[in-house]
């Protein structure tokens, strides 16, 4: 499949720099993405189903990117086509006062899905290793001090090490996570800024903090990178995809999540012969009534 070329699963590094913003490299028919993006979302629904009834594993869809690079967009569209039933999906926002009261794993913990569910990670505890790094956010945390007292570097390779962790929790209690980056350019990121605020109906979305965080696009490019290949892992990888065009970008999250939902068990339960003699009878009862 094309996001093939964009994933990550530690056996190689990812240099964010050399992975294009836009998909012109992929030799892409826009009309021909169109209909097998509408494809694959039909597909996808099918597989839902199954693995909805299936439920013996669990799947969780983190989204991570700078600011409007398309996150919602993607849950809006893609996520779209699943059935709501089997998804839940949570924004992950600075975290208030009970939140941060606990370890940073505890609120991604509560919003997991039960298996046969998805969950759609719109941010995830990898702020806990982005925004809290790049702004030394955990210094002002209220923790012991042997925690925070650390050298800066070490306090967050522990981290990577507990999210490497916590996946492999995951994996061996029959989840599958699957990251997703997406790599919006720093051009494109300002037409969007712009849009948005010509646009009534998306100024709302703006927040003067889109600006001074933008400040740091280059760092935050830097820092996601390692990231990515600080937890990229066969068993949950990352996906570091072109963003600059949405139609493209969804088309490779269908492709993604149609590759997820395959990889998990997905077959509709057998039923026992006393089970399928029951419906057997109920059928020839309501037959009689005709
Ligand atoms: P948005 O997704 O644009 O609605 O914004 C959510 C904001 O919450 C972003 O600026 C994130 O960086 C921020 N955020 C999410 N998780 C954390 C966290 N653990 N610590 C600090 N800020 C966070
Ligand atoms: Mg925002």
């Amino acid at each position: 499949m094309k996001a093939d070329r964009y994933r990550f699963d530690g056996t190689h590094p990812c240099a964010l720099r050399a992975l294009p913003c836009n998909g012109k490299q992929d030799d892409l028919d826009k009309e021909k993405i169109l209909a097998r993006t509408a494809a694959n979302l039909e597909e996808m629904a099918k597989l839902q189903d199954a693995f909805y009834a299936d439920g013996r594993e669990g799947l969780i869809v983190v989204l991570q990117a700078l600011d409007a690079a398309g996150k919602d967009s993607i849950v809006k569209h893609v996520m779209g086509g699943l059935n709501p039933q089997g998804v839940r999906v949570t924004s992950f926002k600075q975290p208030n006062g009970e939140e941060l009261s606990h370890d940073y794993l505890w609120r991604m913990h509560k919003a997991l899905p039960p298996r046969g569910s998805i969950a759609i990670f719109n941010r995830s505890y990898y702020e806990d290793v982005l925004v809290v790094q790049l702004h030394d956010l955990y210094k002002g945390y209220k923790m012991a001090p042997r925690t925070l007292e650390q050298d800066k570097k070490a306090f967050f390779e522990k981290r990577y090490r507990q999210i490497r962790h916590y996946e492999e929790y995951l994996y061996d209690n029959s989840y599958r996570v699957v990251k997703i980056f997406l790599h919006l350019s720093r051009e494109e990121q300002r037409e969007r800024f712009l849009a948005r605020i010509e646009n009534p109906a998306k100024n709302w979305k703006f927040s003067l903090s889109d600006v001074t965080e933008r400040a740091h696009f280059d760092e935050y490019l830097d820092l996601y990178e390692k990231v990515i290949n600080a937890t990229a892992t066969p068993e949950s990888p990352w996906y570091a995809l072109p963003a600059d065009q949405k139609w493209y970008t969804r088309y490779l999250v269908s492709e993604i999540l149609l590759d997820a939902l395959g990889r998990c068990c997905h077959e509709y339960p057998r039923l026992a012969p006393s089970a399928l003699a029951e419906l057997k009878d109920c059928r020839d009862r309501l037959k009689a009534e005709d």
